[in-house]
């Protein structure tokens, strides 16, 4: 069996990883708040948590890992879009939920088992904010319930800070009703123009219309899909503090005793002239820029797994070049090959060290140049790259290749009987002059898109 190691860093080690229930690998990942598409940055925790999922699918099995990404839909950031807009929320949130699907299966990512939107679970934060009050991690002022850090003992230990050195690194304007600075939101009160619900219930009565805070969202919804104790828990590291440190908190006294998330893992931000990419300092781009440009799904993807998860990593353009002609050669080369044989143990073992996607793409690359196409092959299904879904950038194309494919070798056979040959000639014309090399032999027809392939030609003649 595969070990798996991985950087905690609740711990700051590598560690071995060991399932609490390797019929059940249990993984909470934080998700987009849906107000506008996803830059190019927050596609990177989607496809490095993805490649773990696909790993951890391959060594536990398909049906026994079970992997939860929330949908954060609501949030002033939407208020404000939809105040703008003149739209409504809810128009803007299911919207953006279904840019942000598309563009993700558009770079090759599977869908998590689980997708909660925390405005379906409101009854179950509120239900834990209450328990927080009973047990004195939590007290209301002047309609906001606030989460009491001095409460928590451990607070700070994922990130490494005391509350002294938090509260003086803190430039935040205090609210005076914090009983400690550092105190946060778990419930704020919302006027009439904004959504709300019915609030907790403190000291009898309810505490009135409002709605929660960001980091009750996960611990509510991690432990309705995944139990108070659960495998591992990803995000972006922008989110190890306040986010994560706070969801800890929340969670480990909502139930005391129960550990929360064993493994803590975080990826480093994707930049841009070696700043962050994010929507605040504006120097962002959308994914849906890049696949409007051309740039494929799949180099994308590539680009991303050549750079490992815990390292910053800039975008640049000759990556995506260097991408692209790298895939397309892979693709070539495997054009006919489907893996029949099972991922090399070196590749599992290289990826299963931390998350190795840049180890494994160099052993991709010693596969392509020695010919091992079918040791490439199954690489190549592992992470996710060379498939069916993410071939139409060189042929819209897997599938419009294929049904040449098809059409040729049924040209073939009937010539074959007739002797006639005009109907696999013309056929092979055409093909060549879109562009597309044809290779014909006894094992069979092998179509490859050239660079210079014309789609449009080979689609309008189809
Ligand atoms: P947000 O919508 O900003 O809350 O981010 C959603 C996810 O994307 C979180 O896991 C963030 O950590 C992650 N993220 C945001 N910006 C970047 C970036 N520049 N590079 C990598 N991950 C990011
Ligand atoms: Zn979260």
């Amino acid at each position: 069996m595969t070990t798996i190691k991985l950087h905690n860093t609740k711990t700051r080690k590598r560690e071995v990883f060991t399932p609490i229930d390797p019929e059940n690998v249990r993984m909470y990942v934080c998700g987009p708040t849906v107000y506008d598409r996803a830059h190019l940055g927050n596609a990177r925790p989607v496809i490095v948590f993805d490649v773990l999922y696909r790993l951890l699918r391959h060594v536990y099995g398909p049906d026994h890992v079970t992997y939860v990404r929330n949908f954060t839909d609501v949030d002033d950031k939407i208020n404000a879009r939809a105040a703008e807009s003149g739209r409504s929320i809810g128009e803007i949130t299911a919207e953006t939920t279904q840019w942000f699907l598309d563009d993700m299966a558009a770079v090759g990512a599977l869908e998590p088992d689980h997708m909660p939107r925390a405005t379906a679970y409101i009854p179950q934060m509120v239900t834990m904010i209450e328990g927080l009050i009973a047990s004195g991690h939590a007290y209301a002022a002047e309609g906001h319930v606030l989460f009491a850090v001095e409460s928590y003992k451990e607070y700070g230990a994922l990130s490494g800070r005391s509350i002294d050195d938090m509260i003086a690194g803190a430039r935040v304007e205090v609210a005076p009703y914090k009983r400690n600075p550092m105190d946060f939101v778990l419930w704020k009160p919302s006027d009439a123009d904004t959504p709300g619900w019915e609030g907790p219930v403190v000291d009898g009565k309810s505490i009135g219309r409002g709605r929660p805070g960001w980091h009750i969202e996960c611990s509510a919804m991690a432990y309705e899909l995944l139990g108070d104790h659960f495998d591992i828990h990803g995000g972006g590291n922008d989110l190890m503090f306040p986010h994560h440190e706070n969801e800890i908190a929340q969670s480990c006294c909502a139930h005391p005793g129960s550990g929360f998330a064993n493994v803590w893992l975080h990826n480093e931000m994707l930049q841009v002239e070696g700043k962050k990419m994010s929507k605040s300092l504006g120097n962002f781009f959308t994914v849906r820029d890049l696949l409007d440009q051309g740039v494929p799904g799949e180099v994308i993807r590539f680009v991303m797994l050549s750079t490992h998860y815990r390292k910053p990593m800039d975008w640049t353009e000759k990556k995506a070049r260097e991408a692209s002609r790298t895939l397309k050669k892979w693709r070539e080369l495997t054009v006919n090959v489907t893996a029949s044989v099972s991922v090399p143990q070196i590749v599992l073992d290289t990826l299963a060290e931390d998350l190795n996607t840049a180890g494994v793409l160099a052993l991709m690359h010693e596969f392509a140049n020695n010919g091992a196409l079918l040791e490439l092959k199954a690489s190549a299904d592992l992470l996710g790259i060379l498939t069916i879904e993410l071939g139409g950038w060189e042929g819209r194309g897997g599938v419009l290749l294929d049904s040449w494919t098809e059409r040729l070798t049924i040209a073939r056979d009937s010539a074959l009987q007739s002797k006639d040959f005009s109907e696999v000639d013309r056929l092979k014309s055409i093909l060549t002059n879109a562009g597309v090399a044809v290779q014909m032999s006894k094992e069979g027809i092998v179509l490859a898109a050239g660079p210079e392939v014309d789609l449009e030609k080979l689609e309008a003649l189809k």
